[in-house]
């Protein structure tokens, strides 16, 4: 479980751009942070995983006040928009870099990077190298890269957004089975009100730096607290 309590950030000596922020994230959950551009997901995010730091508040991951603990120690995974692969390592190469601060005997590690490998479909990937994939199989080995350490917590900031359309709904609905798979709290960030609907167990609404509502998607859709998250949504006047 993921807590956010009374935070604010500001960069700089600007205006901040969250204010007062409260969020549970629940313990397994498919945590999809959702919002116009500029509204602060991205932000939150980062947060989480320690690369921002808040200016006001704490965050918690399972209980424990997240203050003064580095992102390298934080047991979380993070994968990006922009996430960049090795050209020069193979496939299993850019995997097993997950592992680098791992400590783990040989064994253990092949085991991972082959279980891994299975869930994200890279079986027969591994000696190849990320220039000559595909978009979809190079950003599964971003995922299988971050996923091979086991973390209990998995951030995604728009994972999806450099695929095409086909693609990208492949892929959402393999993030859909990797979060069955793994039972994993998955945190992910879209500005897309489809993708948050379509993947998510709990959709957390968010706009200038406030959370507007947070619910699952049939909640949200057929209860909307505010008419921007009616709007939003899309849910029928
Ligand atoms: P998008 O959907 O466009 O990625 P977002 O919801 O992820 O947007 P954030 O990136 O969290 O939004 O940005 C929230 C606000 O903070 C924006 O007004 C942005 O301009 C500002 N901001 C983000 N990063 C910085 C930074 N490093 N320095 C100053 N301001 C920043
Ligand atoms: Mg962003």
């Amino acid at each position: 479980k993921i807590e956010l309590v009374d935070i604010d950030k500001a960069y700089g000596k600007d205006k901040p751009v969250i204010e007062n922020l409260n969020l549970d994230i629940g313990e397994g959950s498919f945590t999809v942070l959702l919002g116009p551009s500029g509204c602060g997901k991205s932000t939150t995010l980062r947060m989480i995983a320690g690369l921002e730091k808040e200016t006001g508040g704490d965050v918690y991951i399972s209980g424990r006040s997240m203050k003064t603990v580095e992102p390298g120690d934080r047991d979380i995974a993070m994968v990006f928009q922009n996430y960049a692969l090795y050209p020069t390592m193979s496939v299993r190469g850019n995997i097993e870099f997950g592992l680098v601060n791992n400590k783990l005997p040989k064994e253990e590690r092949d085991l991972r990077i082959h279980e891994i490998g299975e869930i994200v479909g890279l079986t027969d990937f591994m000696s190849r190298k990320p220039q000559s994939l595909s978009g979809g199989q190079r950003q599964r080995v971003a995922l299988a890269r971050a996923m091979v350490k086991k973390p209990s917590v998995f951030l995604m900031d728009e994972p999806l957004s450099n695929l095409d359309a086909k693609l990208r709904s492949q892929l959402r609905t393999e993030l859909i089975e990797l979060h069955h798979k793994l039972k994993t709290t998955f945190v992910y960030v879209t500005h897309d009100q489809v993708e948050a609907m379509s993947m998510g167990t709990d959709i957390v609404l968010m706009n200038q730096g406030k959370i507007m509502q947070q619910g699952s998607p049939v909640e949200i859709y057929n209860n909307p607290h505010n008419v921007f998250t009616a709007q939003f949504i899309g849910t029928p006047p």
